[in-house]
């Protein structure tokens, strides 16, 4: 049986960048992955890349569960429940919705912001050593309705308390940066700081690094079980055999809750099915990347191509397509560039990905107690690929029993 100083159990973007500084700090890592080389399947492959220290409001925020409410009833709507009563599914909203208050928002909002802030420094200081399509040119939050314009500059100002760069604009002012496309607005806020990758290039470049460096990376080894001793993991148990570490790192994305749960632990996640498609070379794309916010769609000029991400839909493993939310999605985005034509993205592939969804919208990044040698990093929800770099440095700091400096007890895997 092979021994590793570290396992870790899938090789998402966030497993990869634990891989990354685990191995910097001198540790034998072995990352094991149920899906295939290409890692289509994985949340970190087809999102949008974007960096967002920005975006400080949890996904359990006030408001959400009756926008949520008021939405299931539309079948087009970008967000909805795939609602099969399972306990599972009702304990999760339960806890969900407990969370939406403004104290929460209040606390979870320090947090992303100290995480949002070193894991963009990090994105820098990596994009040194690996060209991985990082671009540092900001993000736009597009709005086409009074009220929801209002309430961004609420976050704006928000942000800009917390230290955060926001600049308020209006329909001119959005114009004047936005030189790539004509957009069809009422305003929006530009946050400079905010950065976006191509997800795709980072997993490659990173895999290729890490192997270069003597990270063992190995595909198709899906791991069913744990063997466990005196309240410590001994060994992870995959069809090939078992493989033995000394310390294991669980950030297998939206299945991570599953797999705690094989050995008792309680770790509440679901998954938040979305969608993205990719025109390649379009015949005109924007200058910055975009949310448009009452569609709830992220837009991101990416190289010559343009992606756009969108929808959620809260959900157990499901990853069928709905064909009517995904047109409505590619549709709404006329509303912000009305030179934007549907044909162009008529006949492309969509990609769909399940984002790891906490039960409270912050990480799950901290060993459990039961198991001290078991270290989560999962429940990103949507900000896996802005947060993967400073949980893989938390990842390091926890194994190599260092001072984090960082609130851990919010982030704790045993927090509900
Ligand atoms: C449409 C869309 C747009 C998005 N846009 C953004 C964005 O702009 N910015 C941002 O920050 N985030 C974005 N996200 C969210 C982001 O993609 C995820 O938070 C992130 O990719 C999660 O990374 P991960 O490594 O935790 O999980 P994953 O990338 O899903 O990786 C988990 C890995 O674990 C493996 N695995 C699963 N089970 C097992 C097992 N039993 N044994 C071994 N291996 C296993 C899988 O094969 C997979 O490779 C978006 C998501 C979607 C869907």
């Amino acid at each position: 049986m092979e021994r590793s100083d570290v396992i870790i159990i899938g090789g998402g973007a966030v497993g990869l960048s634990c891989a990354y500084y685990l191995n910097q700090a001198g540790y034998n890592v072995t990352i094991l992955d149920g899906g295939t080389a290409d890692k289509k399947s994985s949340c970190s492959w087809g999102n949008s890349g974007m960096v967002v220290p920005s975006h400080i409001v949890p996904l359990a925020a006030p408001g959400v569960i009756k926008k949520g409410l008021k939405w299931l009833l539309d079948p087009e709507s970008p967000f909805s429940i795939e609602f099969k009563p399972s306990l599972e599914m009702i304990s999760w909203l339960w806890k969900f919705r407990r969370a939406t208050n403004p104290n929460h928002v209040k606390a979870g909002a320090k947090v992303f912001r100290e995480l949002g802030f070193t894991s963009r420094s990090l994105y820098l200081e990596l994009g040194q050593e690996m060209d991985f399509g990082l671009e540092s040119r900001g993000i736009l939050m597009l709005c086409n309705s009074e009220k929801v314009l209002e309430e961004e500059f609420a976050i704006s100002a928000m942000a800009r308390e917390l230290g955060m760069e926001g600049v308020d604009l209006d329909q001119r002012g959005v114009k004047a940066i936005e030189t790539g496309m004509d957009t069809a607005i009422l305003g929006g806020v530009h946050y400079p700081m905010d950065c976006n990758i191509n997800p795709v290039l980072f997993l490659d470049v990173m895999q290729k690094y890490l192997r270069a460096g003597g990270v063992k990376i190995q595909y198709n080894t899906m791991i069913h079980g744990f063997q466990t001793n005196n309240g410590e993991i001994e060994s992870v148990e995959t069809k090939q055999g078992k493989w033995k570490a000394n310390q294991f790192v669980l950030s297998a994305g939206s299945v991570a809750g599953k797999l705690a749960g094989i050995i008792g632990l309680k770790m509440p996640m679901m998954a938040g099915k979305g969608y993205s498609v990719t025109m390649e070379s379009p015949v005109k794309k924007p200058a910055l990347p975009a949310i448009l916010i009452e569609a709830r769609i992220a837009s991101t000029p990416m190289g010559p191509n343009w992606r756009f991400g969108g929808t959620m839909t809260v959900t157990d493993s499901d990853r069928k397509i709905n064909i009517r939310k995904l047109k409505a999605m590619l549709k709404s985005v006329q509303d912000y560039y009305p030179e934007y034509d549907l044909s162009w993205t008529e006949g492309l592939d969509p990609w769909v990905g399940l984002r790891p969804l906490s039960a409270d919208g912050l990480p799950y990044i901290g060993p459990f107690k039961e198991y001290p040698n078991l270290i989560a990093a999962t429940g990103h929800a949507m900000q896996g690929i802005s947060l993967s770099p400073v949980t893989g440095k938390l990842v390091r700091d926890i194994i190599s029993k260092k001072e984090t400096g960082f609130d851990m007890d919010m982030l704790s895997p045993d927090r509900f």
